[in-house]
């Protein structure tokens, strides 16, 4: 076990329903600690960075103009293992796939309309975090 952080963001087609409240319950149910919050829109150029990983995709451009489409939250998250422990309260990539009782399951509305992002490994987070938050805006 290791006491981590990790990065949500909690999609357009999420903060578009008003479930930004019903996904952080979620996320708090699930033994993870909100130490930061921020509702945003991404620019253009934003997604295109945040999202540069998968630039050679064939999604990528759509994944962009959706990420941009509304207002987002991100969210700094802490807890035991809060990488990997939010990946499984998020659930699979597409929503037909994803276990019952996660997060894609329940309000995910497609692969790409997913309602929420979760970092993938310990560095990855850490870029994430440190792409949208300064030291002085998380507090434990
Ligand atoms: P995220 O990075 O958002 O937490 P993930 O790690 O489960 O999701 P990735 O492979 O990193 O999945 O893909 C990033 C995002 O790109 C997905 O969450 C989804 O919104 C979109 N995406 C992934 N695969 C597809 C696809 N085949 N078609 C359309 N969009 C996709
Ligand atoms: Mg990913």
């Amino acid at each position: 076990m290791a006491f981590e952080r990790t990065l949500s963001i909690l999609k357009p087609d999420a903060t578009n329903r008003n479930l930004t409240g019903a996904i952080n319950d979620r996320f708090e149910k699930g033994g993870l600690k909100i130490v930061a919050q921020k509702r945003l829109r991404l620019k253009r150029q934003e997604a295109e960075r945040f999202y540069e990983i998968h630039a050679e995709r064939p999604f990528y451009r759509d994944l962009v103009a959706f990420m941009t489409s509304g207002p987002v939250v991100v969210e700094v998250l802490e807890g035991e293992d809060a990488v990997s422990r939010l990946r499984e309260i998020m659930g699979a990539t597409d929503p037909e796939k994803a276990a019952n009782g996660t997060i894609r399951k329940d309000f995910g509305l497609s692969i790409e309309k997913n309602s929420v992002h979760g970092s993938d490994s310990r560095e990855n987070a850490q870029r994430e975090i440190a792409f949208f938050f300064s030291e002085i805006e998380i507090c434990p």
